[in-house]
């Protein structure tokens, strides 16, 4: 079978436009957010509805070639890359709210609209859409729900997984099904629930129905700033052992604090060495109370400067540092590598002095802006991706902190998947027997491995060193 006629046949589903071939266009989708890897798709196809997903499906099945849902490739762990070549199937022309049912509060969308657009059309009406992943004002839901994407919020009100009702989704065979739907509970087997954080190897997303959440009646702010990274690490753990659960309680260290400074000159108190930025949200009445415990623990951790948010306006400054930490460390390096482990919250004090200790070792800086209430740590690489050198030293950094999160008893991801950066990594955590049952899931919606090939698990179940930039292996045609 000719690549001229499978070109032909998909732009007759998408439209001429539709359907990316031409090499300068490809580059585009080659890479993520992660950006060590980088692999040429053979071609990137558009569809514009679920009807015209199912078409692309059967005809890419037709001839053979590697599938790879995208959102819009801000994911950081490579799973939207095409490794073995392949289509790249995109969903970012699939980005309509269906309807929005504010009376039983849920909403139909497609798979590529943009998560903040449904809070943007919901929030006047008092409601929201709970996961807030940092990327939220691109990311799409389709790749939220393929990640089961956290953010600062997911503290209180979970991840994406909480907060979906159904999927729709295309299988191998061009199938589209429905797993879950609009109401809570489904009989049988929760495949909506397997489905969900399945990194696009089982199938693609196309409409999900999403639960709406009530907006908060009232919110208390506060920026605190600690002379200590230990303090502030402390400080996470002691306001959840006193039995508060904040909305978000984020951290940011010294090391972003001087790219912010750099960038922002953020007035901090002298000798800062890190921030949280703690939220509650709730009832008006409980809140003060709330505040003046969360107050007394962080005075008790020796904290330097609390700063309480007085109305929006203040609050969204007392939000600025965080919201700005990862975009700000361009300041400090031409390359990062966005780590992503999970910590028992208790262990935060003792892991962020070893991810200190690690880049001490390694030669290089790490800063770290995190979600420190679920214990997801983010310790960020700095390093110069034209200097191979320093991608392999980023590399073995990442490596053996991902190994001290599992030996802590945490895990070697908290919100960003496996993808291909990872797989070396599930060995650390899983057995061989363990991963097979993974893997005899997979076959069961994708026998032939044609969604994301070779992503999530390892050849082996052994320990084999991450590849800095991967080869593209032709597709099969
Ligand atoms: C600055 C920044 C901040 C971030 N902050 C957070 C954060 O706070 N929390 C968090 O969880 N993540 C965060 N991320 C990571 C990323 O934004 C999320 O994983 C997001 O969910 C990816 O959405 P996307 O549309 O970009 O998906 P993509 O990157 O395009 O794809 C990600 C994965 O989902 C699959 N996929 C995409 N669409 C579909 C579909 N329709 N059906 C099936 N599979 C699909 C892809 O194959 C791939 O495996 C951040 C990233 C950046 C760059």
């Amino acid at each position: 079978m000719k690549r001229e006629d499978l070109i032909n046949e998909l732009q007759e589903i998408v439209g001429i436009k539709g359907v990316i071939v031409d090499p300068s266009e490809l580059v585009v989708y080659e890479t993520d957010g992660l950006s060590v890897f980088k692999h040429t798709p053979d071609l990137v196809v558009f569809p514009r509805s679920a009807d015209e997903v199912v078409a692309v499906i059967k005809t890419l099945r037709r001839y053979k070639m590697p599938i790879v849902p995208r959102g819009v490739g801000t994911g950081l762990s490579g799973g939207a890359l095409a490794e073995r070549g392949g289509a790249v199937v995109a969903t970012t022309k699939m980005n309509k709210i269906l309807e929005v049912d504010i009376r039983n509060r849920c909403a139909l969308v497609e798979a590529g609209v943009v998560n903040i657009h449904i809070t943007n059309a919901v929030k006047q009406r008092g409601y929201h859409f709970a996961p807030d992943p940092s990327s939220q004002v691109v990311s799409t839901i389709g790749g939220n729900i393929a990640e089961n994407a956290g953010g600062p919020h997911t503290l209180k009100y979970g991840v994406t997984t909480n907060h979906i009702l159904g999927v729709e989704v295309v299988l191998d065979n061009g199938e589209a099904v429905w797993l879950g739907g609009k109401t809570e509970e489904t009989i049988g087997y929760d495949l909506r629930g397997v489905f969900i954080g399945s990194e696009g190897t089982f199938g693609i997303v196309t409409k999900a129905w999403v639960k709406l959440t009530r907006n908060p009646q009232s919110y208390k702010t506060m920026r605190v700033s600690f002379a200590s990274v230990d303090d502030a690490a402390k400080t996470v753990s002691d306001i959840i052992a006193s039995g508060i659960i904040p909305a978000a309680a984020e951290f940011v260290d010294f090391v972003a604090l001087k790219a912010l400074e750099e960038a922002f000159k953020l007035k901090l108190p002298e000798g800062t060495k890190a921030l949280l930025v703690i939220e509650l949200d709730g009832l008006e009445v409980a809140l003060d109370r709330q505040a003046e415990k969360v107050i007394e623990i962080c005075r008790k951790n020796n904290a330097i400067e609390i700063l309480l948010a007085r109305n929006e306006q203040e609050r969204t400054q007392l939000w600025f540092a965080r919201k700005r930490a990862f975009g700000a460390l361009g300041r400090l390096t031409p390359s990062y590598l966005t780590q992503d482990g999970m910590v028992p919250r208790s262990k935060l004090p003792e892991m962020m002095q070893f991810i200190y200790q690690v880049a001490e070792k390694h030669g290089l800086r790490i800063a770290n802006i995190f979600h420190a209430g679920d214990g997801n740590l983010h310790p960020c690489i700095l390093f110069d991706e034209r200097k191979p050198e320093e991608i392999k030293r980023a590399l073995e950094a990442s490596a053996d902190i991902l190994k001290q999160c599992v030996e802590v008893g945490g895990s070697v991801t908290g919100e960003h998947g496996i993808g291909l950066e990872k797989r070396a990594f599930l060995s650390f955590m899983f057995t061989e027997d363990e991963l097979s049952v993974m893997r005899k899931i997979k076959s069961v919606f994708d026998p032939e491995e044609v969604f994301n090939p070779g992503k999530i698990f390892p050849e082996s179940g052994e320990f084999v060193e991450p590849q800095i930039v991967g080869k593209r292996r032709p597709a099969a045609m």
